[in-house]
Order: structure tokens, then sequence, then C-alpha cells
């Protein structure tokens, strides 16, 4: 399976793409993740895309891209990949189409957790806590919120016209927000939403 999961900063992405990229056997690619390792390794890579990051602000779209055509070529993508928190614009989308057109795949779901605003900031609060995340300020987190609703919140429409969409309440306990993604998932089997 090709599955996009999406939803705003502080959604519990990150949680919920390990936890059904494992259960479908397929890797979750996190551009984050891979940022961050990036950071770390204080890599050009990872120089170049801490400025955004700690400014709350997208990496731009041709470094992202880049870096994800590279990593869905690698073998264990092969069978199928969960990505988490790409595309987040208009141009990614399309450069993901051409991803895909190219080595003649197809998306089959794009998943999109939807929480409540005041429980979003709480859990970022706490994890800016728990792990000391640079890019996890108060105004950085706000920011984030916005670039999300301005850039990334517009490709719910351009999923759901094209019969991907699946939205799941991504409020509560992490099992319970799992199950209601593979009871949604099921529910489409695969086919067009809606
Ligand atoms: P995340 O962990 O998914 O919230 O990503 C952390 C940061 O990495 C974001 O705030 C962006 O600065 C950058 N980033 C992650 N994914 C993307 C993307 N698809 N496009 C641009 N920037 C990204």
């Amino acid at each position: 399976m090709r599955i996009i999961l999406m939803g705003p900063p502080g959604a519990g992405k990150g949680t919920q793409a390990k936890v059904i990229a494992e259960r479908l056997s397929v890797p979750a690619v996190s551009t984050g993740d891979i940022f961050r390792a990036n950071v770390s390794a204080e890599t050009e890579l990872g120089l170049e895309a801490k400025r955004y990051m700690d400014a709350g602000d997208y990496v731009p779209d041709e470094v992202t891209n880049a870096m994800v055509r590279d990593r869905i070529a690698e073998d264990d993508a092969a069978q199928g990949f969960l990505l988490d928190g790409y595309p987040r614009t208009v141009a990614q989308v399309a450069e993901l189409d051409a991803m895909l057109a190219d080595a003649g795949q197809s998306l089959d779901a794009v998943v999109v957790l939807t929480v409540d605003k005041e429980e979003v900031v709480q859990r970022l609060l706490k994890r800016a806590q728990d792990e000391g995340r640079s890019d996890d300020t108060e105004d950085v987190m706000r920011h984030r919120q916005d670039v999300y609703t301005e850039q990334t919140a517009p490709l719910i429409e351009v999923y759901d016209e094209r019969g991907l969409l699946v939205e799941v309440d991504g409020m509560g306990a992490v099992d319970d927000v799992t199950a209601r993604v593979f009871d949604a998932l099921e529910k489409t089997n695969g086919a067009p939403a809606s």
C-alpha cells in the first residue's frame, strides 16, 4: 500500500505513522525525521534545512522533493510506503505524482488526522518540553500551525477530489486512533472514498 498521512503539527502523525506502517509492513518515510537526522549529523542538507525548521517554515520544495525521490526509490519501499509529512505543498503533490508515474505506481489513500486545536497546542507544548525540540518555541509553534493552514490544508481538497481522502478523528488514545485509521482504511478497501 502507498499511503500519505496528513494532519496539523502535533496531531500525532509521527506516532501513528510508525504503528500503521509496521502493521502494513511498509516503511514509514518521515521527511521531518530525515531532516532531523541530517541536522544531528551536521550534513550539508541538515545545515540548510535547520534554518527553515527552526523558524517553523517549510524547507524549499526542491530540497525536500529530491530527498523523497531518493528515499522512495530504495528497495524497502518497492512494495509500498507510508509518507509522514510529505507532500506538504501543492508543488510537492505534483512532484510526488511525477515520481509515482515514473515508477508506474499510484496512491491508495490519504489519511488526514483531524484534531482539536487546543489539544494540538497542548501536545506540542508537552513534546517541546519532553524532547527539547528547537523548532518548538511557542511563537514558532503558532507559525507552524499557520503555515500548515496556508500551505498544506489545501491539499485535503486536492486529494478529496481524487477520491483518496480518508478523514479520521485524531483525538484520544494512540491505540484508539490507530484502530480508527484501520477501520477507515478497510471501509475504503483500496477504492475511492466517498
Ligand atoms: P515534522 O516533524 O513533520 O513536523 O517536520 C519538521 C520540520 O521539517 C517542518 O516544520 C519543516 O521545517 C520540515 N519539513 C518536514 N517535511 C517537510 C516537507 N514535506 N516540506 C517542507 N519542509 C518539511
